[in-house]
Parts: structure tokens; sequence; C-alpha cells
């Protein structure tokens, strides 16, 4: 069938942020300088292609503290729990913490809260290794973790003051609702946003292009909360959405009768992944199809600081 294919638009915002590029530096010149085993503890980001790719570079990857043999580990984007810095300096392991700035910025206000006497609900996926990290800075029983409305509805008040957090990638229309029924449960309770500004520019793209376009693709890791979040905000205003790891799972039967496709990926996602996708999609079209490139520059500041080594 001939494309109908004419236009493919890029969102103002999209892919690596300043905190994913942050980490992956710091992981390319920590396998570089030592000399002994460089591993991560899971991945760096949310991304395959960065993590074979960092494979091949010295930097390997392991599940736990246990599992590494020694030399160096890296904390990923994400952060880690308190209790994995400790059994890393139990175990004689170089540590060097790639945490983004705004990770440790949340992980602070928790130890804030947690001294000041505070229960904090954190709106985010318990699964999610941010979530785990920030969970992992407070005592037991402190922290209860919400993924929606209902979720919240069942929290008790323990009769302690009360705080509302967020995972940085959380969908802010939805944390704004929760905000809202949170100060309606329980008056008093303080709320802070703690969505990084990097998700929210990229989440404000989406809402702006998905609804132009007949198609909207995301590219990224299927395991990448940031990306799957552009997925499902880009379908509440898009008649079809699809996240995809690469121009390789695109299924040619989702450009039927589609005359213009919007193209934005996640903040774990290299860029070369998201040309790729601009390419098939020009090749499809027969080389016709004009791509539309906004300007593009993010708001974000994120000062790119050493890392700490212990
Ligand atoms: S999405 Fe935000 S919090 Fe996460 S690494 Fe990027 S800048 Fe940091």
């Amino acid at each position: 069938m001939r494309s109908k294919l004419t236009t493919i638009r890029l969102a103002r915002h999209y892919g690596f942020c300043m905190g994913v590029t942050r980490a992956i530096r710091i992981a390319l010149r920590t396998g570089e300088d030592k000399v002994g085993p460089v591993n991560v503890i899971h991945d760096i980001v949310h991304n395959d292609t960065v993590v074979k790719d960092l494979a091949e570079r010295n930097v390997g990857r392991v599940v736990s503290v246990a599992d590494a043999p020694g030399g160096t580990i890296i904390v990923p984007a994400h952060g880690a729990p308190l209790a994995l810095f400790e059994e890393a300096q139990r175990r004689g392991l170089e540590i060097i913490d790639a945490t983004c700035p705004l990770v440790i910025k949340i992980q602070r206000i928790v130890r804030r809260l947690i001294d000041d006497g505070y229960q904090i609900i954190h709106f985010g996926d318990l699964h999610h290794d941010e979530t785990r990290a920030v969970v992992g800075q407070a005592p037991e029983g402190r922290m209860v973790v919400i993924h929606d409305l209902r979720e919240l509805q069942t929290v008790r008040n323990i009769d302690r003051k009360m705080a509302l957090t967020s995972q940085t990638t959380a969908d802010a229309v939805e944390f704004a609702r929760i905000s809202r029924e949170a100060a309606r449960l329980f008056p008093g309770i303080i709320v802070c946003d703690t969505i990084c500004n990097a998700t929210g520019q990229r989440q404000k793209a989406v809402l702006e292009l998905a609804p132009e376009v007949d198609l909207m693709l995301i590219v990224g890791s299927h395991s990448s909360a940031n990306s799957k979040r552009l997925r499902d905000i880009s379908r509440t205003v898009c008649r079809a959405a699809y996240l995809i790891n690469s121009a390789g799972e695109i299924d040619p039967a989702w450009l039927d009768d589609v005359v213009s496709v919007g193209v934005t990926a996640g903040a774990s996602t290299p860029d070369v992944l998201a040309e790729e996708v601009v390419d098939w999609l020009v090749a499809y079209s027969g080389g016709t199809a004009e791509v539309i490139r906004p300007d593009r520059r993010d708001d974000e500041t994120i000062e790119m600081i050493e890392p700490a080594s212990e």
C-alpha cells in the first residue's frame, strides 16, 4: 500500500536528561580510570543500548553488592538505599556515586522529614529502582508508597505529621490530583513536588505534540518509567501511541492511513535511537515526508558536580 505519511514531528523536549548524561559520563570515566573490575549496581540508566555499550567498555552490571567480584561499584542515576552503601563499605569496595543530583535532593528531603518526625506518603512505583532507593532512606514503617488515588485512600494517619513526595518521573497531572486528595484526607499535609524538571518538560512537550498527530512513537526501553509515562500520556490525547526500543519494533500496520507521526524519546534514550526511527519513517514515506524539528533546548540545569567516591 502506498504510504500517506507526509509529516514527522519531533517533540520539543526528548531524550537524555542532564542526570542521565552525567551518570553515563561518570561510568565511562570510571571504566577508563580503574584497573580492577568496575560494575554498576543494576542499570546505569534504564536503556539496554546504553547498558550494552558500557559493557563493551569495561563497565559491567551486577544485581547486588554480593555479586560484585571486588574493585569498584557504581551507584546508578536512580540512586541506592543507604543499606547498599553500608554493605559495599563493609566489603571494602570502592563506591562511585552517579546518583542524579535531583534524586539526591529527594533523598535529602526524605531524611529531613523523617528527622522532623513526619510520616511520608511517596507517590511512585515500589518496583522502580529510584523509589526503592528513596524508601531506603527511611526507617521501616515511616514511608508508604502509593501508586494511585485508590491506594492513597487506604493510607491511615498514624498520629504523626504527614508529608507527600513523589518519584521524579511521576505523571505531573496525576500528582496534582493525588496532592488535592491528600490535602482533603490529611489536613495540614506538606506536599513536596519532587517531579524533576526534565520529566515535566518531556511530559508537557508530549501533551503539546500528541493531539496534533495521528500516531505517537515513544522511543525508550520497556523498563523505563519515564518512557512508559510518555506513552500513557500520549494515549490520553492521541488515537494511537506505542513505546518502542528502536526502529526495528515499528509495525508498518500502525501507519495505515497515518498522515502525521510524532516522535519523542524517554530521558534514558540515546538520540541515535530516535534518529533511526525518524530515518525509518522517512524511508517508509518514500523519502517525501517532511521532518519538523522544534528548537530543542532543555531548561533543566543540573550542575555537573563530581561524583562522591568512598
Ligand atoms: S529524569 Fe530527572 S531525576 Fe531522573 S536522571 Fe533525569 S534529571 Fe535526574
